[in-house]
């Protein structure tokens, strides 16, 4: 097994104030995934703009020969033509990604990222692109693939080559281009990389399996993913982990951006361009009163719908009852409802039974993580009808005329027929950036190999640097307060027990 080699760096100063991150967060085992191209390879965030229209050739990016404009060729993308479409898109995002620009700025002269190889895999989009490129003003070099085969803005991949950044990316590669891109990322003459960042954990994978010896030369990984971090404490557990790993995806700021007010604003948003409801005096069912859920129901209670939320926990059922919803069994109201939502992360919560008794035109989506909360297969069945009445909307038709408008064939309803705020990713940008520089930076010994939180100190310095946005004024405490609530005067200000 490789062991880490670690010259102690020097600390970076991202305020006015030293970061001594020593706090070593809390492990805890995760449950197995499987290999070969991940869901969340497939699983795509729609993007607002794309300039890739039908006339682009379908001759493959991998058999095309492409310079940029400094002569490099060192990338593959579907068009450097597409450049400057890309770059507006860039700084476009960077508008909503102030707090990224602002490490950016503070960072810039310390470069703390210098003599740091990053290879990355994840989504590339334009917000993804404002990442890549403050990890490069950071003193990083960087070489990226697409963790997703759909989800790539070609005009931002093009940028980012005509920019210098060595990206093999482009939407709609196949599966073998998939793995072709990451390894022309990691298997390169003369360079090695000494970090990873991943999203969903296939980059991981592939050098696991095919690169074990460049474990020798990393610091250590930053895993963005539900699934991805799953694999690594799935690793963690085998005792196979040979690096320590950085877990962003439980960050407090980015499951509460992620989930609740991600969802709160996308929710709308899905429901909407699907189907033009209107929602005020609207009957819908919630299922699950989680961070998603909370988050859909804030948005559908906003706009005058009547929600219902169903339950199995009933500290969650208590909220929801203290928040001012009905808790109902889904049986109850599925005669009566107009929309039915599922948030709960698990299965079969909606089954054909359920299907089989809703009302004419009642709209059934979902926004958990996986397809399998509605049963969706049981509808395949001969004597229902589909019709495709839209993208992404299905008219699933019963023989006595009845029709279920089913959203995203079950899919994840915003990652599937919305957009996500800029914010929201400028937020997981941020945390993977100081994951990278504090993985990278920290002295011999402060991490092992294995799965670690980010430190609860970084956690309140992302939300920090989001604050100037809203023109936030924090409130300092005062010596005497610090000294009888037994705090640090700049935090951190929560034990890691605590629950926002
Ligand atoms: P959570 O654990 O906080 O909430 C899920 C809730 O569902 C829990 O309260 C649980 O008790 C309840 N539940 C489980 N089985 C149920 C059932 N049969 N009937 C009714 N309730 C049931 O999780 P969360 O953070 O709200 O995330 C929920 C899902 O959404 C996860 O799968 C997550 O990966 C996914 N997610 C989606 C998005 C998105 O953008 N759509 C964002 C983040 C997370």
């Amino acid at each position: 097994m490789a062991t880490v080699t670690k010259a102690p760096k020097k600390q970076i100063q991202f305020a006015d104030d030293m970061q001594e991150f020593t706090k070593f967060p809390t492990k805890t085992g995760r449950r197995s995934l499987s290999r070969s191209i991940s869901q969340s390879s497939t699983d795509s965030y729609s993007s607002a703009a794309s300039y890739t229209d039908s006339s682009d050739d379908e001759v493959s990016p991998r058999e095309k020969q492409q310079t940029n404009s400094k002569g490099s060729s060192n990338f593959c993308v579907k068009n450097i033509k597409q450049a400057e479409f890309g770059r507006r898109e860039i700084e476009i995002a960077e508008q909503d990604m102030s707090a990224l620009i602002s490490l950016r700025k503070r960072a810039q002269g310390e470069k703390p990222l210098a003599g740091a190889k990053i290879v990355g895999c994840t989504h590339i989009t334009a917000q993804t692109a404002v990442l890549i490129e403050t990890l490069c003003a950071l003193g990083a070099q960087c070489r990226w693939s697409a963790c997703n085969i759909y989800s790539t803005q070609n005009e931002v991949a093009a940028a980012l080559a005509e920019a210098g950044v060595a990206v093999f990316a482009w939407k709609g590669e196949s599966e073998d281009d998939f793995w072709w891109c990451i390894d022309r990322c990691v298997n390169m003459d003369g360079w090695q990389a000494n970090m990873i960042l991943d999203d969903g954990g296939d980059l991981t994978h592939w050098v696991y399996k095919k690169y074990p010896n460049v474990f020798k030369k990393i610091r250590g990984i930053v895993e963005e993913s539900v699934t991805g971090v799953h694999r690594l404490y799935q690793l963690s557990k085998a005792g196979k982990l040979c690096v320590p790993a950085m877990n962003v995806n439980d960050s407090v700021t980015k499951q509460k951006f992620d989930n609740l007010y991600c969802c709160r604003e996308s929710i709308l948003d899905g429901l909407k361009r699907t189907t033009d409801v209107m929602f005020g005096g609207k009957q819908v069912v919630v299922c699950g009163y989680g961070e998603v859920g909370k988050g859909c129901c804030a948005a559908l209670k906003a706009l005058g719908a009547i929600v219902y939320i169903t339950e199995i926990d009933p500290i969650c059922a208590l909220q929801a009852c203290m928040d001012g919803f009905r808790v109902v069994k889904l049986n109850e109201v599925i005669r009566q409802v107009d929309v039915v939502i599922t948030c709960t992360g698990n299965k079969n919560v909606v089954t054909r039974e359920h299907l089989d008794r809703m009302k004419n035109s009642c709209i059934v989506c979902n926004m958990g993580h996986s397809n399998t909360e509605i049963d969706v297969t049981s509808l395949r069945t001969p004597e229902l009808t589909w019709e495709r009445v839209r993208s992404q909307v299905d008219h699933v038709i019963w023989p006595d005329g009845k029709r279920v408008v089913l959203l995203a064939e079950g899919r994840l309803l915003n990652l599937s027929c919305s957009t996500v705020p800029t914010f929201v990713l400028s937020i997981t940008a941020t945390t993977q950036a100081l994951a990278l520089i504090e993985l990278y930076n920290a002295p011999e010994g402060r991490y092992k190999q294995d799965v670690y939180l980010l430190p609860k100190k970084m956690d309140e310095y992302v939300a920090s640097l989001h604050l100037p946005s809203f023109d936030a004024h924090l409130t300092e405490l005062t010596d005497d307060q610090a000294k009888y609530l037994g705090l640090n005067k700049n935090g951190p200000f929560k034990p890691n027990y605590y629950r926002y």
